[in-house]
């Protein structure tokens, strides 16, 4: 929680473009966006990862999920976004302070995952 670089952005150590907040949710734009709408929504209090989720957590999370269309239109996404949220290793995940991703338009998103041969269940 101490060299976590989502908790310092919570604390205001580190500086974020803020799109909303409120006592147990932040959401900020993403310093790397990939659309023309990309910020994170984040819980204030440190869990690292989705799979670490409990129910203590569902206020914040509940939060967060409820919180996502709202913050998205109000940002330009209105005609629908991705939601996206990577945990652990096998997720890709970078920053280990658990963060939805709302990406979005105006043009559609390409496809999130693709198919591979193996895939293919006959
Ligand atoms: P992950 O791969 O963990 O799902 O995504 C982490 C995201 O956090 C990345 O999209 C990355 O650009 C973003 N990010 C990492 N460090 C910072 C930061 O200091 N400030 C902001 N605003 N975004 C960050
Ligand atoms: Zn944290």
């Amino acid at each position: 929680m101490e060299d976590c670089i989502f908790c310092k952005i919570v604390r205001g150590e580190i500086p974020s473009r803020k799109v909303y907040e409120d006592d147990d949710i932040l959401a900020f734009h993403d310093i790397r966006p990939i659309a023309p709408v990309h910020f994170l929504i984040i819980p204030k209090i440190h869990i690292p990862t989705l799979g670490d989720a409990a129910p203590g957590h569902q206020l914040a999370l509940g939060k967060i999920m409820t919180m996502a269309g709202p913050l998205a239109r109000q940002q330009g996404a209105d005609q629908g976004f991705r939601a996206i949220i990577n945990s652990g290793k096998v997720g890709l995940q970078e920053v280990y302070h658990v963060h939805m991703h709302i990406i979005g338009g105006p043009e559609p998103l390409p496809p999130m995952l693709v198919r591979r041969r193996t895939d293919r269940v006959e």
